[in-house]
């Protein structure tokens, strides 16, 4: 048998042969539009703060005022002695933020996932993903044991086939009649494009089946407060899971789930992934909480127009690169347009070309490949945010303009 070492080096080799060898880059300073790393600064644009609230100052003195009142860990799970005051005053607003009954927090998005998948689901369930969903519904999904089924991406007469095969199958079960969950993200994380919210909704009616719909890319950035896709389509209500990450636009970290009582008082006692885990960082909900403020106040409307006006701009400019045959062909943002912009390569070691050359002109964005996206559709995943200026935007499209 060879030692791990020579095993692993084996493997790291071939990474690195098929362009998907992936490394750490050591960042020196808080996150922003402009961030230190390697002894120099960089114009960032792979950030997923888009309303720019994770140095946010009411953000920070919240987390600061936690730290002071509560220390810094938790000292236990939730259900032993770590369910400390700001997890309930985040819980309390989260729910009134999203217009549900009750929420839950866990330590992060992909725990989030995690627990409440293998919380609802059992072998007997069957589980509908979208195509595209992320990494961490994948993985929560093959976990739960359930029967999955996989609609090709955004595409309603794939779902609708798939449940009517689901409800047949229901139909026809004599005893241990499965569940059906539907899965889908409102904005797909390596594309920016927008799931059907109000198609889905009515065809998981038609079909008896529930519906959970991560918002990890909506939430703070959608409707009149921030609320999110679901909520600015006016569907929120008739989605039995409405999921989402701290993480995001709401610049701090862990992830949620809201809807009904019954839903949150399962998951305390059901989700494997809260129960077995130590109580995150009360600062970081204090933090959440704070953002949460911020996004559904008139400065989070400020700050929601600034990003929103940023992704017009590039969307301007990049048109006008492409007439006069300069830039990237990138997929139109339109109808729902997002602050994430792909920029789909293929080749894995051309989107590290490209990313490299993005860091020739000190701009910082790596490149998405494989296993984050499918092989060969390998990208620069290009984000905006609030904080962006317009001419920061132009110096992305001057140096987008000189890709080869
Ligand atoms: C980032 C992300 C998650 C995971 O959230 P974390 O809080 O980062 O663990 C879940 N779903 C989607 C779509 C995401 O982009």
């Amino acid at each position: 048998m060879p030692s791990l070492s020579l095993e692993l080096n084996t493997r790291l080799a071939a990474l690195r042969q098929q362009g998907l060898y992936r490394e750490l880059r050591r960042v020196d300073s808080a996150q922003g539009t402009r961030i230190c790393a390697a002894g120099q600064e960089w114009l960032n644009f792979s950030a997923n703060d888009y309303l720019g609230l994770a140095g946010h100052p009411a953000v920070r003195a919240a987390a600061m005022d936690a730290v002071a009142q509560f220390g810094v860990g938790s000292g236990a799970s939730r259900l032993v002695c770590g369910s400390l005051a700001p997890f309930h005053e985040l819980e309390a607003a989260l729910a009134a933020f999203k217009g549900t009954e009750a929420a839950l927090t866990f330590a992060t998005g992909y725990a989030a996932a995690a627990g409440t998948l293998g919380a609802l689901l059992n072998r007997s369930d069957i589980l509908i993903l979208d195509k595209l969903v992320h990494a961490c519904i994948v993985d929560a999904a093959r976990a739960s044991g359930a029967t999955l089924r996989v609609f090709d991406h955004n595409d309603l007469d794939d779902l609708e086939q798939i449940l009517v095969w689901a409800d047949a199958k229901r139909s026809a079960a004599a005893a241990d009649k499965p569940n059906l969950l539907v899965v889908t993200e409102s904005i797909f994380s390596m594309d920016g494009d927008a799931a059907p919210l109000r198609e889905m909704v009515a065809l998981k009616e038609r079909y008896g089946a529930w519906l959970m719909v991560d918002e990890a890319h909506g939430t703070g950035l959608y409707g009149p407060h921030g609320g999110g896709l679901a909520a600015a389509l006016g569907v929120s209500e008739q989605i039995e899971i409405q999921m989402g990450t701290l993480g995001k636009a709401l610049g701090a970290s862990g992830g949620f789930i809201c809807g009904s009582q019954e839903l949150v008082d399962y998951l305390v006692n059901r989700a494997r992934s809260f129960i077995f885990s130590t109580a995150p960082l009360p600062a970081a909900a204090a933090a959440a909480g704070a953002a949460l403020q911020v996004v559904q106040s008139p400065e989070g409307a400020t700050r929601r127009q600034a990003l929103f006006d940023r992704v017009a701009e590039f969307s301007v400019g990049l048109a006008r690169l492409r007439r006069l045959g300069q830039g990237p062909a990138m997929a139109n943002p339109a109808p729902t347009p997002s602050a994430i912009l792909p920029y789909i390569i293929g080749e894995e070691s051309a989107a590290l070309a490209a990313a490299q050359a993005l860091r020739d002109q000190s701009i910082f964005i790596p490149a998405i490949r494989y296993p984050t996206v499918a092989r060969g559709q390998a990208r620069l995943r290009i984000t905006l945010t609030a904080d962006h200026t317009a001419s920061e935007v132009e110096q992305l499209l001057a140096a987008l303009a000189e890709l080869p």
